[in-house]
């Protein structure tokens, strides 16, 4: 059974941590020792999701020049002006910049 004090709430599965089963994770956070391996492979997921947000974030951004553009040609600016803007749009997100 878990003992002595409480030193925090694991953000595995959000229970208490008593001093006498906790461990330290890669990212330097405090969960039980039962939870010690779903955390690490948290992590991993952590960093898929920022990784996919960042990925979404570039297609927001897209979307939006997008847009812009689709409201000049609705105010009467000809398509055809737009030819390299979209192109260069377009080709951002294929290359990621870092
Ligand atoms: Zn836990």
């Amino acid at each position: 059974m878990a003992g002595g004090c409480i030193i925090g709430t694991c953000p595995v599965c959000d229970d208490l941590v008593f001093e006498d089963e906790w461990q330290m994770t890669n990212d330097e956070k405090i969960v039980h020792e039962k939870c010690l391996l779903h955390a690490e492979f948290n992590q991993e997921e952590t960093d898929i999701i920022a990784d996919l947000q960042k990925r979404l974030d570039e297609k927001d951004k897209q979307v939006a020049s997008l847009l812009r553009i689709i409201r000049e040609i609705e105010q009467g600016a000809h398509p055809k002006l737009f030819k390299n803007q979209i192109q260069r749009i377009m080709k951002g997100s294929g290359e990621s910049e870092s």
